[in-house]
């Protein structure tokens, strides 16, 4: 904090900062940002931010995020309902959507295993995976959930809790940079990655 500085800034400039990916000078210049802006601005980004966290869901069927019950997605009857895509957040779901390749549906995860931080199987929608591969006509599971090593350990879950299903697991081909997050893949990466995607 610093004392001259008027604290309903400093405020704004601590709760910038909080958000992921922000350090604390980029935190104030946004803040100087949206303070010079008029009245009827600043209006519209609060009133965006609590209009979005009002309406916003998660789906029913995939978990991820929707303002309807079901996602458009989910509901869509264009969808081959064979092929289920397993992304570890909602966010994931957008490369694969630009990208074109894929016309199947998704089912995020909420997270990757990381016993060390306490996330076990139950803590993430590995049971509902589970029962709904086990109970629907899912052919093919991939299994996109990044490269880091505890995506790799959750995928060699996910893949031996199905072990005794027809269901065929595959994951994205290599390409996708280690350690990257598949949010911020481009579009022809994620498109090979896709197309060469190997069993699991
Ligand atoms: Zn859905």
């Amino acid at each position: 904090m610093l004392g001259f500085s008027p604290p309903s800034l400093e405020k704004l400039v601590r709760e910038f900062s909080l958000l992921p990916g922000i350090g604390k000078k980029t935190a104030r210049r946004l803040a100087f940002h949206l303070i010079s802006g008029d009245r009827e601005k600043m209006g519209d980004f609060a009133n965006a931010i609590l209009e979005a966290k009002e309406k916003l869901v998660h789906c029913k069927i995939c978990y991820g995020i929707t303002e309807t019950e079901i996602c458009p997605l989910c509901a869509s009857r264009n969808r081959d309902r064979t092929i289920l895509c397993v992304v570890e957040k909602a966010a994931d779901i957008l490369p694969f959507e630009s990208s074109g390749a894929f016309k199947g549906l998704y089912f995020v995860l909420g997270g990757v295993l990381s016993p060390l931080d306490g996330i076990r199987p139950e803590n993430l929608h590995i049971p509902q995976l589970i029962e709904r591969v086990h109970s629907d006509e899912v052919q093919e599971l991939i299994l996109a959930l990044g490269s880091s090593p505890e995506a790799e350990s959750t995928a060699l879950y996910i893949d031996r809790k199905l072990a005794d299903t027809s269901a065929r697991r595959t994951k994205l081909a290599r390409g996708i940079p280690v350690g990257s997050d598949l949010e911020f893949i481009d579009e022809i990466t994620m498109l090979r990655a896709f197309e060469e995607r190997v069993r699991v």
